[in-house]
């Protein structure tokens, strides 16, 4: 029985039994020929029928988006002229079957690359068809997370946004990843569900399909066990909190929760969130080939809005980009989109992206004005005083009272004070900030160390925005996944951080955890955690004074 080890991503322990996503097949080799040619052509429309009648069953469960993505996919399963191309690549070209349809696919997905926009988004669909397709006709299982309606842990290399947003917690127990990073929105994903997961974790794709394992997502352990183990529930620490959002002398921090959609937020209100400190607004639209209409739009703001009336809930303008793309506002065949045209900047170059924001902020307030919500408004991926002060202006002309921005750059960390005062409020990307101020891509496992939420420059560079809030008294608070870690919170708060904003699952460990240090003791752990020279001397110097001042 082996323990393997990863990376936490999202806290909590579950037991059960391995299910293996499968992976997308590899490129087909071309040969050899067919010695039947007729026979072999003759096996790829029932290969197709098997995939689309697959993909229509799922389609029939589903609605909305979901449902539009899987119709628009069945139809170009069907599609005659990729059935006619590839039965050509086998009868006249020789090529086995599983290999005519990759080709056949890959001609169709340049076509339409070349035609750009809308039709070369399509060209991601059609490479999913292919390697379906040529799944069956290989006899490998279906790429992708197959439907599940029993309760299993995920096994995968890695997994998509879009994968794990369909995910329903009690029937994915846990995901374990050998690839990927913490702060993956994957990872995000897997706590914002409350789905214990683990990733980077090596070897994960050797455990057994149909094996019992324990995963715990709070330590990165993977042990195959010989049977499921019954855990209990993990309502022990919640009962410690008694809601409220304080250091033992009263010094008050709003704890908030980050969400993605009304599912969520009504989660997050009756795990006592005190707001939403981050609404991720372009989660509810990865899936979304157009932009989604102002009605679709209002139904979903309005969802979030409405689960915390009379509340702050601040919603982030489209996140687009990196590794969520949004077809109608990501620029295509950009080298390096983490460093491209994301986020606020997709409304400042020309093209639609500010028509998008400006259709995005009208719809907001009108969502929050029929709710009661106090709505907040920030944008994401910042930069400098300027880009906020335009975004700012752009709220206003919304009426929207409350405007703040992200702070995930160092360049806008570093000049806090000016960019402070254009604003109402900062919210601090921890996720993203490591990655630019460490150069280490946030998916990446081999680099997940430098991306380390205790990492002492980082803190260094929260402790410069610290100091900047407390000079322009204009609020700054954390929303990246540093908020979650019980045991970083205090250090957070010492160094100047006024809410902290999590998945809704990490609330009353967090709110736990500060009720017992006093503000004077967080700005103590400030002190040795950024004195530190590594994450885990941080980590140690820290849990040692926490030791000390408890007596
Ligand atoms: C962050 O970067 O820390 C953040 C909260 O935004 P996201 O994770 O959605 O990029
Ligand atoms: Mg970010």
């Amino acid at each position: 029985m082996r323990t393997l080890s990863g990376i936490p991503a999202s806290a909590g322990r579950a037991s059960g039994l391995v299910v293996r996503v499968a992976d997308a097949p590899g490129e087909p080799p071309v040969g050899p020929t067919p010695t039947d040619p007729a026979a072999e052509a003759a096996r790829i429309a029932p290969a197709v029928g098997v995939v689309a009648a697959r993909l229509e069953a799922r389609a029939a469960t589903v609605s909305g988006d979901a449902r539009d993505v899987l119709e628009a996919t069945v139809a170009m399963v069907t599609d005659p002229a990729l059935l006619d191309n590839a039965r050509g690549l086998v009868v006249d070209g020789g090529r086995p079957a599983a290999r005519a349809v990759y080709e056949a696919a890959g001609a169709f997905a340049d076509l339409l690359t070349g035609m750009g926009g809308y039709m070369a988004e399509r060209a991601r669909d059609i490479h999913d068809v292919r390697d379906r397709i040529v799944a069956e006709l290989q006899g490998l299982p279906a790429p992708g997370v197959a439907d599940l309606d029993t309760p299993c842990v995920l096994v995968a290399t890695d997994l998509a946004p879009a994968d794990t947003a369909g995910l329903r917690p009690g029937i994915a127990l846990a995901l374990v990843t050998e690839q990927g990073g913490p702060t993956s929105h994957t990872a995000i994903l897997a706590r914002s569900l409350g789905i214990p997961a683990v990733v980077g974790c090596a070897g994960a794709t050797s455990l057994t399909e149909g094996g019992a394992v324990l995963v715990d997502g709070a330590t990165g352990e993977v042990s195959e066990v010989a049977g499921v183990v019954a855990l209990e529930g993990a309502a022990a620490v919640a009962a410690e909190w008694n809601g409220a959002g304080r250091t033992a002398d009263g010094h008050v921090v709003a704890l908030l929760a980050n969400v993605g959609d009304a599912e969520g937020a009504v989660k997050a209100a009756d795990l006592r969130a005190e707001g939403v400190g981050l609404f991720r607004t372009e989660l509810a639209f990865l899936s979304a080939a157009e932009e989604p209409g102002v009605d679709r739009q209002h139904e979903v703001y309005a969802g979030v809005l409405s689960a915390f009336a009379g509340l702050p809930v601040t919603a982030r303008t489209l996140d687009a980009g990196a590794d969520k793309p949004l077809p109608f506002l990501t620029l295509d065949g950009e080298p390096n989109p983490a460093l491209g045209v994301r986020g606020l900047r997709v409304a400042r170059v020309p093209g639609n992206g500010a028509d998008v924001l400006d259709r995005q902020l009208a719809t907001l307030a009108a969502a929050a004005a029929e709710t009661g919500a106090q709505l907040k408004v920030m944008a994401p991926m910042v930069s400098t005083a300027d880009e906020a002060a335009w975004f700012v202006a752009r709220c206003r002309a919304h009426g929207i009272a409350s405007a703040g921005v992200m702070i995930e750059v160092p360049a806008a960390a570093l000049t806090a004070h000016e960019v402070l005062a254009e604003v109402d409020f900062a919210s601090v990307g921890t996720n993203d900030l490591a990655q630019y101020l460490f150069a280490a891509d946030r998916q990446s496992g081999p680099v997940a160390a430098l991306n380390d939420p205790w990492q002492p420059a980082l803190l260094r560079l929260l402790r410069i925005l610290g100091d900047a809030s407390a000079d322009t008294g204009t609020p700054v608070g954390v929303c990246g996944e540093a908020a979650a870690d019980a045991a970083l919170a205090p250090v957070l708060v010492g160094l100047g951080m006024a809410t902290l904003s999590m998945g809704a699952g990490a609330l009353a460990g967090v709110g736990a955890a500060l009720a017992t240090a006093s503000l004077d003791d967080c700005r103590e752990r400030a002190a040795a955690a950024c004195a530190a020279p590594d994450p885990a001397a941080a980590r140690r110097a820290v849990a040692e004074l926490a030791a000390k001042q408890a007596r």
